[in-house]
């Protein structure tokens, strides 16, 4: 096996709120496309902020997506969130929700009402995941992965671990069920310690440092809350954590379709957008209350 080397790092641009709840950095598309970055079509990064204590939580009010998947991966503060199938619950730290809007679905995140009383450092990361043209238009449906419930792989000499938010690392499997092959871990790496990847070298592979920095086969350094994008020339990397790190780990394979995005909507073809707005506005995603 080869090598798969960084092909660039990229440091937190200048964050912008989503609502008045998320101060993200947008790393995806980012200085990629949507099809280099195929399947994955958007990452925002709330990085480590402080929010001061309210009584009004913030957030982001109702609405739509359809023909893609939310995941949401808490690592500091509570999100509470409901949607027009009627689920909804609190993503608690440590925890992943990870929805499928497939065909349509409207929702609403806010600050968890507890929590926001409170204030204090909130970190998030918001990643949508694209879905096969044959599953866009399938039931909206939502997976709740709780850290607790998390297949984690211990590495040697107490160096940490790897939780497994989906996909596959050394023969263990992770509890979300997905549309294509995707891996999504959290590498929680002691000082000094490191850990191996190996995915398929045509697999679209990205690492968010979280926290801590790290250095990557040896030679390149990946400092705190930057982004780095590997190139698809072989299938196994290191990552050897500088300080104590988390770092999130993305690989999957890219679904090779035509892609028509616009804002919440991510379809395959023009008319499927202009449909996805028309059933928007005939109310067909459902009801949400504000
Ligand atoms: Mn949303």
């Amino acid at each position: 096996m080869s090598t798969k080397t960084i092909a660039g790092i990229s440091r937190p641009g200048t964050p912008h709120f989503v609502g008045d709840g998320f101060r993200v950095h947008n790393f995806i598309p980012g200085t990629s496309t949507m099809q280099e970055m195929d399947p994955f079509i958007m990452l925002d990064y709330n990085s480590r902020y402080s929010f001061a204590p309210s009584e009004i939580p913030r957030g982001v009010g109702v609405h739509p997506h359809k023909g893609f998947e939310t995941v949401t991966i808490a690592y500091r503060g509570k999100v509470e969130h409901a949607d027009s199938t009627g689920s909804g619950g609190v993503i608690n730290e440590g925890d992943v929700q990870w929805m499928t809007a497939a065909k349509g679905i409207l929702h609403k995140e806010f600050h968890e009402k507890e929590w926001s009383k409170k204030g204090g450092d909130f970190q998030m990361v918001q990643l949508w995941v694209n879905l096969p043209a044959r599953y866009k238009k399938s039931d909206p449906k939502y997976q709740n992965l709780r850290n607790t419930d998390m297949q984690k792989v211990a590495l040697p000499g107490n160096g940490g671990e790897i939780e497994i938010i989906a996909g596959e690392y050394n023969g263990h499997k992770g509890s979300a069920s997905t549309f294509s092959p995707i891996n999504v871990f959290n590498a929680k790496l002691k000082k000094g310690a490191e850990a191996t990847f190996n995915f398929p070298a045509h697999y679209t592979t990205a690492i968010l440092l979280v926290e801590g920095s790290a250095k990557v086969n040896g030679t390149d350094i990946v400092p705190q809350d930057h982004f780095a994008m590997f190139n698809r020339d072989g299938e196994t990397f290191t990552i050897e954590a500088v300080e104590d790190a988390v770092v999130l780990v993305l690989s999957g394979e890219p679904l090779q379709e035509p892609i028509a995005a616009h804002g919440p909507f991510v379809m395959n073809t023009r008319q499927e957008l202009v449909e996805a707005f028309d059933e928007f506005n005939q109310g067909k995603f459902g009801y949400l209350e504000d």
